[in-house]
């Protein structure tokens, strides 16, 4: 094998192809691998993502390290996750000791083999395959974050930023108005990106707002429950997961308590409101 090419700070296409073709890479599709390759995007992605020289930050799927390489120079610390072992090797010799690497399907990492101190910044570059998974993830096990910045395909935004009462309102924008603000940044054309996805992308980014209640695996559980019959009331699509677990009060009470109707359907409900019942219910 060649010598490893060091990642170049000028990101483009030419030297995307570059590196992978002298280090005997490839990108991989059931890994959802296109990797960025416009200079201009990447300084903006950090932009937005607010880090700065005191920020601790996480970054899932570094890829050939398109942003990790410009991140690590600037941030107090930073680990990243990757699955592909190839990618990991490549990025092992070529960042060094500069990023705390893991090998691993970040959804089977542990938190307490990946958390030696809380992280303050999130940064992403998801596949469509695995996002709602690793969204979910994140605000488990790291939400605490001041900011999550994530690139998604622009389709998969409706149903991460919407309204109670549309169509593709559900567990995921729930738990993202839990957790906080959440703002479209900017469209990323398919030609940013080295192989070029079918579809658009752009940056999103969300903002915490303390609102002293952390999302745990038992709340994301109760919300899917809740939305597991979207045509029902909530009643009737919660009825068997509160069968499993021990509650403080009715349903029907709990709903009375926070002004809720007793037919009402989780699509209705607003994320807190899911916050509030959960509180009433179970904590
Ligand atoms: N961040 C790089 C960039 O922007 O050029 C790569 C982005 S590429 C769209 C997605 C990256 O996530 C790939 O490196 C892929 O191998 C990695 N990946 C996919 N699924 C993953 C998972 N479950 N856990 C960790 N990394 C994953």
């Amino acid at each position: 094998m060649s010598p490893v090419l060091h990642i170049s700070s000028d990101m483009n296409r030419n030297v995307v192809i570059h590196i992978l073709e002298s280090n005997e890479l490839h990108a991989k599709t059931k890994f959802g691998q296109n990797f960025l390759c416009n200079e201009e995007i990447i300084k903006r992605i950090i932009e937005v993502s607010g880090v700065g020289p005191d920020s601790v930050c996480l970054e899932i799927g570094p890829g050939i390290g398109a942003l990790t390489e410009p991140l690590s120079d600037l941030c107090s610390k930073l680990t990243a996750v990757e699955i592909d072992k190839e990618l990991f090797s490549y990025l092992e010799k070529s960042l060094g000791d500069k990023v705390a690497l893991y090998l691993s399907d970040y959804l089977k990492l542990k938190k307490d083999d990946y958390v030696e101190e809380p992280f303050d910044h999130i940064l992403s570059n998801i596949p469509y395959y695995v996002m709602t998974g690793i969204m979910k993830k994140l605000m488990v096990d790291c939400g605490n974050a001041e900011r999550m910045t994530f690139m998604v395909e622009d389709e998969a935004i409706a149903r991460i930023i919407c309204e109670p009462s549309t169509k593709q309102y559900g567990p995921l924008a729930v738990l993202v108005g839990v957790y906080g603000s959440a703002k479209r940044e900017f469209t990323v054309p398919s030609d940013c990106f080295y192989p070029m996805p079918h579809t658009t992308s752009a940056v999103i980014t969300l903002s915490r707002i303390d609102r002293g209640f952390e999302i745990s695996d038992d709340f994301c559980s109760f919300v899917e429950a809740a939305f597991s019959k979207r045509r029902k009331t909530l009643s009737n699509s919660l009825s068997a997961y509160l069968s499993t677990v021990s509650v403080k009060m009715p349903l029907k009470e709990a709903l009375k308590t926070i002004g809720l109707e007793e037919n009402i359907r989780a699509e209705v409900l607003k994320p807190l409101d899911f916050v509030e019942l959960y509180k009433l219910l179970l904590i």
